[in-house]
Formats: C-alpha cells, sequence, structure tokens
C-alpha cells in the first residue's frame, strides 16, 4: 500500500487533483465527506455535539445546522478547538478504518485540508501539496458561490504556502489551466506512484 496525504488551502485544487487521482486507479478518502458522516442524524458523534453546544445547533428536522455551529465557533478559537476535539478524532478513527479495509497494494490518496495545521504530515508515505496564488484561489472561490469575504477569511484561517511547502514530498502547482494541473498529476503519477 503507497498512502498518499493530499492537502492545499482552499480553493488550490485538492478535489481536482483527487479526481485525477481517482482517475488512474487510487482510492481515496476524503476528510471533507468523513467529517459530514461521523455528525450524521443518529451518530455518537452527533450526540457529542449536541452535549458540547446544545439543542441549538440541530434544525427542527434533527439535523446538524452548519451555519448555526459555525457562528458560534468562527468567532471564538476555545469553541472551535471544542468542535474540533469531537469531530477530528471520530474522523481519524473512520479514515483509518477506511484505509484497512483498502487492498493490501491500493494506492490511498486522503484528502485533508488541514494536514498542516494538525500535524499530520508524518503519517503519509507521501504528502502531496496542491498549490495555487491568492488572486486565483479567491477568483475560483467566487465562481463557486463564496462571498470574497467569506473566502478571505477561510484562507485566513488555514496555514500559510510556506508551512504547507515546508512539508510537501510533491508540490503541484495549479494557476494555469486543468490541462496542466493533469499533466502534473500525471508525471507525478509515473515517476512516483507508477515507478515505485
Ligand atoms: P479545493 O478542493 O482545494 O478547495 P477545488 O478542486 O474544489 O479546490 O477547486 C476550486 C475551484 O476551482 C473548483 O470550482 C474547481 O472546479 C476550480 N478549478 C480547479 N482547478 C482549476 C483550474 N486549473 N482552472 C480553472 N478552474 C479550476
Amino acid at each position: 500500500m503507497l498512502r498518499i496525504g493530499l492537502t492545499g488551502g482552499i480553493g488550490s485544487g485538492k478535489s481536482t487533483v483527487s479526481a485525477l487521482l481517482v482517475e488512474r486507479g487510487a482510492v481515496l478518502v476524503d476528510a471533507d465527506v468523513l467529517a459530514r458522516e461521523v455528525v450524521a442524524p443518529g451518530t455518537p458523534g452527533l450526540a457529542a455535539v449536541v452535549e458540547a453546544f446544545g439543542e441549538g445547533v440541530l434544525t427542527p428536522g434533527g439535523e446538524l445546522d452548519r451555519p448555526a455551529l459555525a457562528a458560534v465557533v468562527f468567532a471564538d478559537p476555545a469553541q472551535r478547538a471544542r468542535l474540533d476535539g469531537v469531530v477530528h478524532p471520530l474522523v481519524r478513527a473512520r479514515a483509518a478504518e477506511l484505509v484497512a479495509q483498502a487492498p493490501q497494494d491500493a494506492v490511498v490518496v486522503q484528502d485533508v485540508p488541514l494536514l498542516v495545521e494538525t500535524g499530520q504530515a508524518g503519517s503519509y508515505d507521501l504528502v502531496v501539496v496542491v498549490q495555487a496564488s491568492l488572486p486565483v484561489r479567491l477568483e475560483r472561490l467566487v465562481q463557486r458561490g463564496m462571498t470574497e469575504e467569506d473566502a478571505r477569511a477561510r484562507i485566513a484561517g488555514q496555514a500559510t504556502d510556506e508551512q504547507r511547502a515546508a512539508v510537501a514530498d510533491v508540490l503541484l502547482h495549479n494557476d494555469g489551466t486543468r490541462e496542466e494541473l493533469a499533466a502534473q498529476v500525471e508525471a507525478f503519477w509515473a515517476e512516483r506512484v507508477a515507478g515505485r
């Protein structure tokens, strides 16, 4: 098994890269997907979040009210840490389960937006970092429906390009076209995955 940790700032192109890797046969374990799964209705994770933050973070239908929760934790780093303390261990446990279920010779890609922030670089055989410049990321995020203000705030709350580059085994540059990105992924696959 080859374990690849894929990261990059919001809007850098992680999801685009993970899709290209899946096309080549990688098994994807997506932290964003798991973060939703572990607090789905009826889970112990959701019960733990409600215990920590109260019924006010539930919709009338009993689902997690993400905007309400975001409003609580965005303004207050201590509350944010509390939420992370509930959700992150659940996500890691579920990710470990999925990795254990993958075939022994699989190439497993874990898409982990906060890989650097949570100090997980050492958990992978290879760390792949996707980078794009700030104006390009802002433009793509706004195109995706985010306000520029939200996009800037999210970016400011994450690690810097330098911090991510410092732990990268492979850097992919995504200021250009999708085709240029795909060519870099293909070269990476040929050299570091297929040719390993
Ligand atoms: P992340 O997962 O890192 O937040 P995405 O892969 O979702 O980033 O990319 C952010 C947005 O930019 C998406 O809407 C995506 O389709 C678009 N995008 C990614 N790479 C390119 C590119 N090279 N050219 C144009 N648009 C791109």
